[in-house]
């Protein structure tokens, strides 16, 4: 059984002077808690800060990730970056890339590669927009969505379940509506990876807050959370983490 990942996403929230405080705030509350690892997912320029300031035990890692290795890309950070700085972990694919950057699952994919080729683990994040869930094909749509996004990508993965209406609305989908994705994408990647699927981590994230988490994670198919808006409070983060 992998160990619960709860997975935090500032998103471009916090200098790396708030960053700092948010580090030192949690390194003098924070009890880990058995069996679930904490990960915060910063702007680039807050992992340093972090790498210094947060508890033992603790990952970081980035919210982005070029799809090349290195060169002319003005404005990109690469895989290599994020590992010298101490990352463990990046998010590919978050929904906001792909609305607002206009990134493929291919790019995705690629980005994930990258990750790996790096000694990073990738977060690929997949879900439904709402028209889509209302004409009842969330399921095949996520599954297309994750195939393309893990083509010729490693075991070495955690995915994301996070539907686009659920994320930053308060509008949580019901612990239900995430095993059944949960279940649909462990079936996935059993065809991909084999055995090696069981140890791959299926998080949901959208509106997980402290009062809802241990439902949701309390599903089988559900190992964790990527949360957004809830995470930007150490006390929140807390909370999550002992519901846990
Ligand atoms: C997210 O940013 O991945 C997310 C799930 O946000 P929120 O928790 O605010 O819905």
């Amino acid at each position: 059984m992998p160990s619960t990942l709860l997975a935090l996403n500032w998103k471009m929230n916090k200098t790396p002077t708030e960053a700092r405080s948010w580090a030192e705030e949690l390194k003098e509350k924070y009890a880990p808690a058995e069996g679930v690892e904490l990960a915060v997912m910063a702007p680039a320029l807050a992992l340093s800060t972090l790498a210094a300031n947060l508890p033992a035990g603790v990952a970081f890692g980035g919210q982005d990730v070029s799809a090349h290795e290195a060169g002319a890309y003005t404005g990109e950070i690469s895989a290599a970056m994020l590992k010298d700085v101490g990352a463990a972990y990046v998010v590919v694919g978050h929904s906001e890339r792909r609305e607002y950057h206009g990134e493929t699952d291919a790019v995705v994919a690629a980005k994930a590669k990258q990750a790996q080729a790096n000694g990073l683990v990738p977060i690929v994040c997949v879900g439904e927009k709402l028209e889509v869930r209302e004409r009842g094909e969330h399921v095949s749509s996520t599954l297309a969505q994750l195939r393309g996004s893990l083509a010729d990508v490693g075991e070495d993965v955690v995915v994301a379940y996070e539907p686009v209406w659920a994320i930053g609305t308060g509008k949580t989908a019901t612990a239900d509506d995430a095993e059944e994705m949960g279940a649909a994408i462990r079936g996935l990647l059993a065809e991909q990876y084999g055995e090696k699927a069981a140890d791959i981590r299926v998080l949901y994230g959208g509106s997980v807050k402290p009062d809802n988490i241990a439902e949701i994670c309390g599903k089988p198919n559900v190992d964790g959370a990527l949360v957004g808006g809830a995470s930007l409070k150490v006390p929140d983060v807390l909370g999550m983490n002992d519901a846990l």
